[in-house]
């Protein structure tokens, strides 16, 4: 069983007070997506997993806590608002806004996580994530060399779920290549 409760917390950005959701327990079964996305009831908690200043448009795992970079980033977050995330879910956006905060500060793999979390939601609505994809899958590359398997298994599966299959095809090959490489070099 999922038990979902509301907590009263601070933003740390401005100060103003709001109510969060929270989920305590949670149950589940079944296997994650290829991309990691878990079934039913964890799916569920989505709302949960991110606070979002209901002010200032801060978004944190813990709104009571900002560095000062972080809170820097927010006042350039109206751009986004003007056009990449024109006719989004709500939900999606707050993991955009993050996705943004994260990135800008370096985050990058959790920058990666959120927008593959806004994918999914709109998923859930089916709307079109191919560009939301499509950027996650580029950070990835923007890792270079400190991308590991895990990361870039999930650009080969983000390249393929935005339909960039040519992409995905001739990474998959090198990826296999250097996998090879690596077992006949031990
Ligand atoms: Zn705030």
């Amino acid at each position: 069983m999922t038990t979902f409760f509301s907590v009263t917390v601070s933003c740390a950005r401005c100060g103003t007070m709001s109510e969060q959701g929270q989920f305590g327990s949670v149950s589940s079964s079944g296997y994650a997506d290829l991309d990691g996305r878990r079934p039913g009831r964890i799916r569920a908690t989505m709302s949960a997993w991110l606070q979002e200043c209901p002010d200032c448009l801060y978004v944190a795992q813990d709104l009571s806590i900002a560095t000062a970079e972080e809170a820097g980033i927010v006042k350039e977050i109206g751009f986004i608002e003007a056009g990449l995330c024109e006719g989004m879910p709500d939900l999606a956006i707050r993991f955009m806004r993050r996705a943004y905060i994260d990135a800008r500060t370096g985050q990058t793999r959790h920058a990666i996580w959120r927008l593959l979390h806004a994918a999914w939601v709109l998923d859930d609505f089916d709307l079109d994530a191919s560009s939301v994809r499509r950027q996650a899958a580029d950070l990835v590359l923007s890792l270079g060399d400190r991308a590991d398997a895990e990361v870039r298994l999930l650009r080969l599966d983000l390249l393929r779920r935005s339909r960039a299959f040519t992409e995905t095809i001739a990474e998959a090959n090198q990826l296999l290549k250097e996998q090879l490489y690596s077992i006949f070099d031990k």
